[in-house]
């Protein structure tokens, strides 16, 4: 599963190929190592607003060098920037007159945060356009940055000012590897508070997650980070995987439950496993998915039911039925896994595509419902390089990969990184997100 392209632009011919045509050059980009600090190098923060005194102090407590002044000659991993007190469209001029200046100073793989204020919890007009402004340029300048660096809009409501370390850890190191143009909200719905982590290396300690379609792919990449991190992990999957399933969770001292998730009697089955061996689940990945394609003119009734049942309807009722009987304890998290096809639409995958944007319908139905600092949100992964996506045919493949910012397809470990952000105890005020993990792919951006 290796990409050929990619190999190709690394050689001499390749590198003078990509010179004289203009074809996409991607870079091999940073992914975190366990145990490295989780910057490599110095954080610029600037800007002005509610949160800029206090990110050197947030931003030291995560281990993270910050510099608040730029200095002649030097170059930075991260770019950090205070835009909740631009207030009128003239304020703006301070997103160009901050980063011009420093923006080629910023190394390879390099991370741009931009801090703002939810357009809805604005008092004026004019701020309302600065805040709601700041999506185009962040979106933009994602676009164009490039060498593997990301730039991501993150608001924070008022009143969760101390909420956000466990984002800013995310999208300022390695594991946000393929996140970028996404747009955030911290404490927009529910709760703004945060629960400490005790342990930065180990966020996940003491937690119990449940995992479905754990045995391959995307799902065993969710499995092993959530480990990584501290966590019990439980392995969901059918039966015909049940040996691949009980080889992942037994090299990760977890547990597994080999079923059915659209059987009848799953969610109940499900709750009672977890409540009589672990006592409760503290994180809910609903991983597991299938693709039935085919254009709507020849779909069969079959093709349509598997892929709602599986991608959709199983996810609702095993979230629904773990809630009633209160298996998910407080804090707990709630993550779904929707796709780019459900928010950009994909030819052949009408079934698809539904029940991918039903899982967003998901988020947003429970986000607002959900008490005891649980939450719920979902990634959207675009071209992640898995045995599914190398059976689709080379040219739609290419096209595929190419067609975003990173000109790369990402990988399941980017996923997995995604979701234990979701997931850590600090992410609380962290609810009812969509975030794509799509190298800011061009489709439905
Ligand atoms: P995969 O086919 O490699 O793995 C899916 C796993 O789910 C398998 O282990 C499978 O046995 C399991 N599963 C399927 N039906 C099940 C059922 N009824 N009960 C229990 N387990 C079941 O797929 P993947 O590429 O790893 O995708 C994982 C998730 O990510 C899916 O929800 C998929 O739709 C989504 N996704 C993938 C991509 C991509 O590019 N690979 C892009 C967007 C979204």
């Amino acid at each position: 599963m290796t990409d050929r392209y990619q190999s190709f632009v690394a050689s001499p011919v390749g590198k003078i190929l990509v010179k004289n045509l203009g074809l996409p050059s991607p870079v091999a980009l940073d992914r975190y190592v366990e145990g490295a600090p989780l910057v490599d190098g110095t954080v610029l923060v600037g800007g002005r607003g509610r949160l800029v005194e206090h990110l050197p102090e947030t931003l030291d407590a995560l281990g993270i060098t910050s510099a608040s002044l730029a200095e002649e000659g030097a170059s930075y991993k991260g770019l950090l920037f205070d835009a909740t007190g631009l207030t009128t469209p003239e304020d703006l001029r301070a997103l160009r007159d901050f980063f011009t200046p420093v923006l080629r100073s910023l190394k390879a793989s390099g991370r741009i945060v931009v801090l703002g204020t939810t357009p809805a919890d604005t008092t004026s007009t004019d701020e309302r356009i600065a805040q709601r402004a700041l999506e185009g340029f962040t979106r933009s300048l994602g676009k164009e940055v490039g060498r593997g660096s990301t730039v991501q809009l993150v608001y924070v409501a008022p009143g969760a000012e101390n909420a956000v370390d466990s984002t800013l850890a995310f999208l300022l190191s390695p594991k946000s590897a393929y996140v970028s143009g996404q747009v955030v909200r911290i404490g927009a719905t529910g709760t703004t508070e945060a629960e400490p982590v005790a342990d930065l290396a180990k966020p996940l300690a003491g937690k119990v997650a449940l995992v479905t379609g754990a045995s391959r792919g995307i799902g065993e990449q969710i499995a092993r980070v959530l480990h990584r991190d501290g966590a019990t992990v439980v392995g969901v999957d059918v039966p015909q995987a049940a040996s691949d399933l009980v080889a992942l969770v037994k090299e990760l001292d977890g547990d597994h439950i080999a079923l059915d998730i659209t059987a009848k009697d799953a969610p109940q089955r499900i709750a009672q496993h977890v409540l009589a061996k672990h006592g409760g689940v503290d994180i809910v990945v609903h991983n597991a998915g299938i693709t039935r394609d085919k254009k709507l003119a020849n779909m069969k009734e079959d093709r349509w039911d598997s892929v709602i049942a599986v991608n959709v309807a199983a996810p609702e009722r095993i979230t629904a039925e773990l809630l009633e009987q209160k298996a998910i304890r407080p804090n707990g998290r709630v993550i779904g896994v929707a796709s780019i096809a459900g928010i950009a639409g994909n030819v052949g995958q009408t079934n698809y595509a539904a029940s991918k944007a039903g899982v967003i319908g998901l988020v947003e139905a429970l986000a607002p419902e959900l008490t005891d600092g649980i939450t719920i949100n979902a990634v959207a992964p675009g071209f992640i390089i898995t045995q599914m996506t190398a059976a689709v045919p080379f040219a739609t493949r290419e096209v595929g990969q190419r067609l975003n910012a990173m000109a790369q397809g990402g990988l399941p470990v980017d996923v997995a990184e995604t979701i234990s952000w979701f997931a850590s105890p600090g992410s609380t005020a962290v609810n009812g997100n969509v975030v794509r993990v799509c190298g800011q792919m061009m489709l439905g951006a």
